[in-house]
């Protein structure tokens, strides 16, 4: 099973998007570290075409920060592209966001017109984290405001400068079947659209070709070299307890716990993607 899932809202989003993208200097777009691939939004990119675009790595504290690297130059590397590696510890979010935007749109903004930048990120990418820890009494009323919708938000970050925050979301069309997985294991997918089991066993079987010294240390095994993804299954099942009557391991408990320990970053700080593995994919599922 690939995994599918579509939140509500997709068409008022777009909508919304295409309507306030007409008055927009900087797309900034919220991507998970540990999936910078699968977290972007190829219909977001499509929209914004031509516009200056900051990919932000949000939640870095929990990839592996080689990786993070390989991605923030992928990014770099394209044009009126920048990238920045972020997450919820910064000290200053704000200050760092409004530079890289002033940079990317250096002619754009003053007083009479601010500089307008919008903020897009899938479900749990911790978007409203950073939010609220850029915006704390800065969130202007938009209510009855002209051009801005009664749902939309507008913090103003500096004199001359608005962060327009565009409630629902675009959630990627998932064409690359890794993808999915590593969407649903980061918790981006609804808990009813997924087989936990299902995403748990691709997972294991990432770990075990990138991350296996650490997974071995999370979950004090021995040997899990040369091991398939679901005998590791069965050993983590063992040695957390979750047996059923007749000594059978509760897989499903297993798959639990591993997901739980892998999104709070107990297993280690681990990236699912890199950019050469996610060309390899796209170009797979391209060819099917
Ligand atoms: P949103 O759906 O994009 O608005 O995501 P939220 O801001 O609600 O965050 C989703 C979850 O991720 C919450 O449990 C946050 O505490 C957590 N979170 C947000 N930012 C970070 C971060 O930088 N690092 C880590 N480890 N967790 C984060």
């Amino acid at each position: 099973m690939a995994i599918q899932w579509f939140p509500g809202h997709m068409n008022k989003a777009r909508k919304d998007i295409t309507e306030r993208l007409k008055e927009i200097d900087v797309v900034i777009e919220l991507l998970d570290a540990r999936l910078p691939a699968s977290s972007a939004n190829p219909m977001l990119a499509r929209m914004a075409k031509g516009k200056p675009r900051l990919m932000i790595l949000n939640k870095q504290d929990l990839a592996d920060p080689a990786i993070t690297q390989q991605w923030l130059a992928w990014y770099n590397a394209k044009p009126h592209t920048q990238a920045l590696g972020m997450d919820a510890g910064e000290r200053a979010p704000a200050q760092k966001l409004v530079a890289a935007c002033r940079e990317l749109a250096p002619n754009r903004g003053g007083l009479e017109k601010p500089l307008r930048v919008l903020i897009c990120g899938i479900p749990n990418v911790g978007k409203s984290t950073l939010i609220n820890s850029m915006s704390s009494r800065k969130i202007a009323k938009t209510g009855n405001m002209p051009g801005v919708t009664k749902n939309e938000q507008r913090i103003i970050l500096a004199d001359d400068f608005e962060l327009f925050d565009t409630p629902g979301m675009l959630w990627p069309k998932i064409e690359v079947e890794e993808g999915g997985y590593n969407l649903a294991a980061s918790g981006a997918v609804g808990r009813n659209a997924m087989d936990e089991e299902e995403v748990t066993l691709e997972l294991l079987k990432y770990l075990l070709v990138h991350y296996a010294p650490e997974l071995s240390a999370r979950y004090k095994l021995d040997d899990v070299e040369g091991r398939q993804d679901w005998q590791v299954l069965e050993m983590i099942g063992r040695k957390r307890g979750a047996v059923l009557s007749g000594g059978r391991i509760n897989m499903q408990k297993a798959a639990e716990i591993v997901l739980t320990d892998f999104r709070d970053g107990q297993v280690g700080r681990i990236t699912l993607e890199r950019p050469d593995e996610w060309l390899a994919w796209e170009k797979r599922a391209k060819a099917i």
